[in-house]
């Protein structure tokens, strides 16, 4: 069975028919998408499906990775930690070397950009390539994965002034979104229910990875999947456990790994570890960044996912744990407000007292948690899922070439047969 029958078994016919309309605009369109990292981390985990899927609707996309030395990740680290919002002053000669390696990777990459049609950038690292592409025929939008909704003036200064020269950009939420010279798009990121990661699993592999890990079914397990990162809070939450286990006994689990564009990580995860200190019912996983069955087995097993983050682009841990009917405790930031509705698919919080008020709430009250956990389940079905996102990249490809601003017509025939 081909990729998109598989997906009309889950989000139902009628979403693929529209795909396919969308894409016979553009059969044999060359698409190019630009990121740093095939593994580890939001960005990789989408382009991973979303590429072979506009290939499979007839879009040609092939998917492009620049490389960089230490020197080049410490700079975008410390961009990416001013663009949300730490004052982080980033020295001249980091910012000469981060050209550098841009256009290093520009030359490289230049006649497989030049050439495309549609070229999108994600994130801070690749932004400079278009420099590196002046012939360039296509159209280029910059996507920005990451909240940018109180940053470092300075450094998105700097950044703007790059990101200006794109035909348009894409942000996960409008308040994201900054002010800029070219049509602004709002996407959300989204899970594939058919990857390792998100698909059903039997309980007994289930069952195995626990016991691998050491980890007890017979005792509640709290977990929060992550890259050990300040952003995402890895010590409040343990202060949420901490608190949570004066009352009821629970165990806390907390996976990671590294991002290879992520060169803070080893840090954290050490000053994680000192804090967790022996206590042995927290199990702190240090994952490869392939361990996708691993997490979903983890997420399954799991009786609540927390991810206490303090800034949060769009969270796709969140998402994850949702599909797979878990209540979800997030931090009040980002993109976790749109995934995480109160009452109804978890809980926002902004302290570590609020996370444990909350998951001892849940841990007392199984009625509420198993509701919480369909309806957290149907959110992401009707909201969250790859098909939604690939709808409208191809809407926004389709807008920009036709320069429609209001309505896209799709009276065109389809050549798929299996159209309702
Ligand atoms: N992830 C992973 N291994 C890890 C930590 C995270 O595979 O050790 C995955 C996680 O399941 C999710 C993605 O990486 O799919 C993280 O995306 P998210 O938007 O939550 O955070 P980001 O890392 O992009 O800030």
């Amino acid at each position: 069975m081909n990729l998109l029958d598989q997906y009309a078994a889950i989000v139902g016919d009628d979403v693929i028919y529209h795909l396919r309309q969308l894409a016979a605009h553009l059969r044999g369109m060359h698409v190019v998408h630009v990121n740093s990292t095939r593994e580890g981390g939001g960005v990789a985990e989408i382009l991973n499906r979303l590429v072979p899927l506009m290939n499979e609707l007839g879009i040609n996309t092939s998917w492009e990775v620049i490389t960089g030395d230490s020197r080049f990740y410490q700079c975008t680290k410390k961009m990416h930690n001013a663009l949300q919002g730490n004052r982080e002053d980033i020295q001249e000669n980091l910012l000469h070397h981060y050209e550098k390696i841009n256009a290093v990777n520009g030359n490289a990459l230049n006649s497989k950009l030049e050439g495309a049609d549609f070229v999108f950038i994600h994130d801070p690292q690749p932004a400079l390539l278009l420099r590196s592409c002046p012939g360039r025929k296509g159209r280029w939008v910059w996507r920005c994965h990451i909240d940018v909704s109180h940053p470092y003036r300075p450094v998105w200064k700097y950044l703007r002034e790059h990101v200006k020269e794109f035909d348009a950009s894409i942000w996960s939420i409008s308040n994201f979104a900054q002010p800029l010279p070219h049509p602004l798009y709002l996407i959300p990121p989204s899970i594939d229910p058919l990857g390792d990661k998100n698909m059903e699993l039997p309980a007994d592999d289930i069952e195995a990875y626990f016991k691998e890990w050491g980890i007890s079914k017979n005792m509640p397990v709290i977990t929060q999947v992550s890259r050990f990162d300040r952003f995402k809070d890895p010590i409040g939450v343990i202060q949420a456990y901490r608190l949570v286990k004066k009352n009821v006994p629970v165990q806390l689990v907390l996976a990671g790994g590294g991002a290879t564009d992520d060169p803070e990580g080893a840090r954290v995860l050490k000053e994680v570890r000192t804090y967790a200190g022996r206590d042995p019912d927290i199990h702190l996983l240090e994952l490869p960044p392939d361990a996708h069955r691993a997490i979903n087995a983890l997420q399954r097993g799991s009786d609540i996912i927390i991810q206490k983050s303090i800034r949060e682009g769009f969270g796709l841990t969140v998402t994850e744990g949702l599909w797979k009917g878990k209540p979800v405790i997030g931090g009040d930031t980002g993109g976790i407000r749109l995934q995480v509705i109160n009452h109804h698919t978890g809980f926002l919080v902004n302290s570590p007292e609020g996370a444990a008020l909350r998951i001892r709430y849940l841990l007392k009250n199984r009625h509420i948690l198993e509701n919480m956990g369909e309806n957290a389940r149907r959110f992401v079905l009707e909201n969250f899922l790859i098909t939604r996102q690939v709808r409208e990249y191809l809407t926004l490809i389709v807008a920009l070439i036709y320069g429609s601003t209001e309505r896209i017509e799709l009276n065109i025939p389809v050549p798929e047969t299996n159209a309702p």
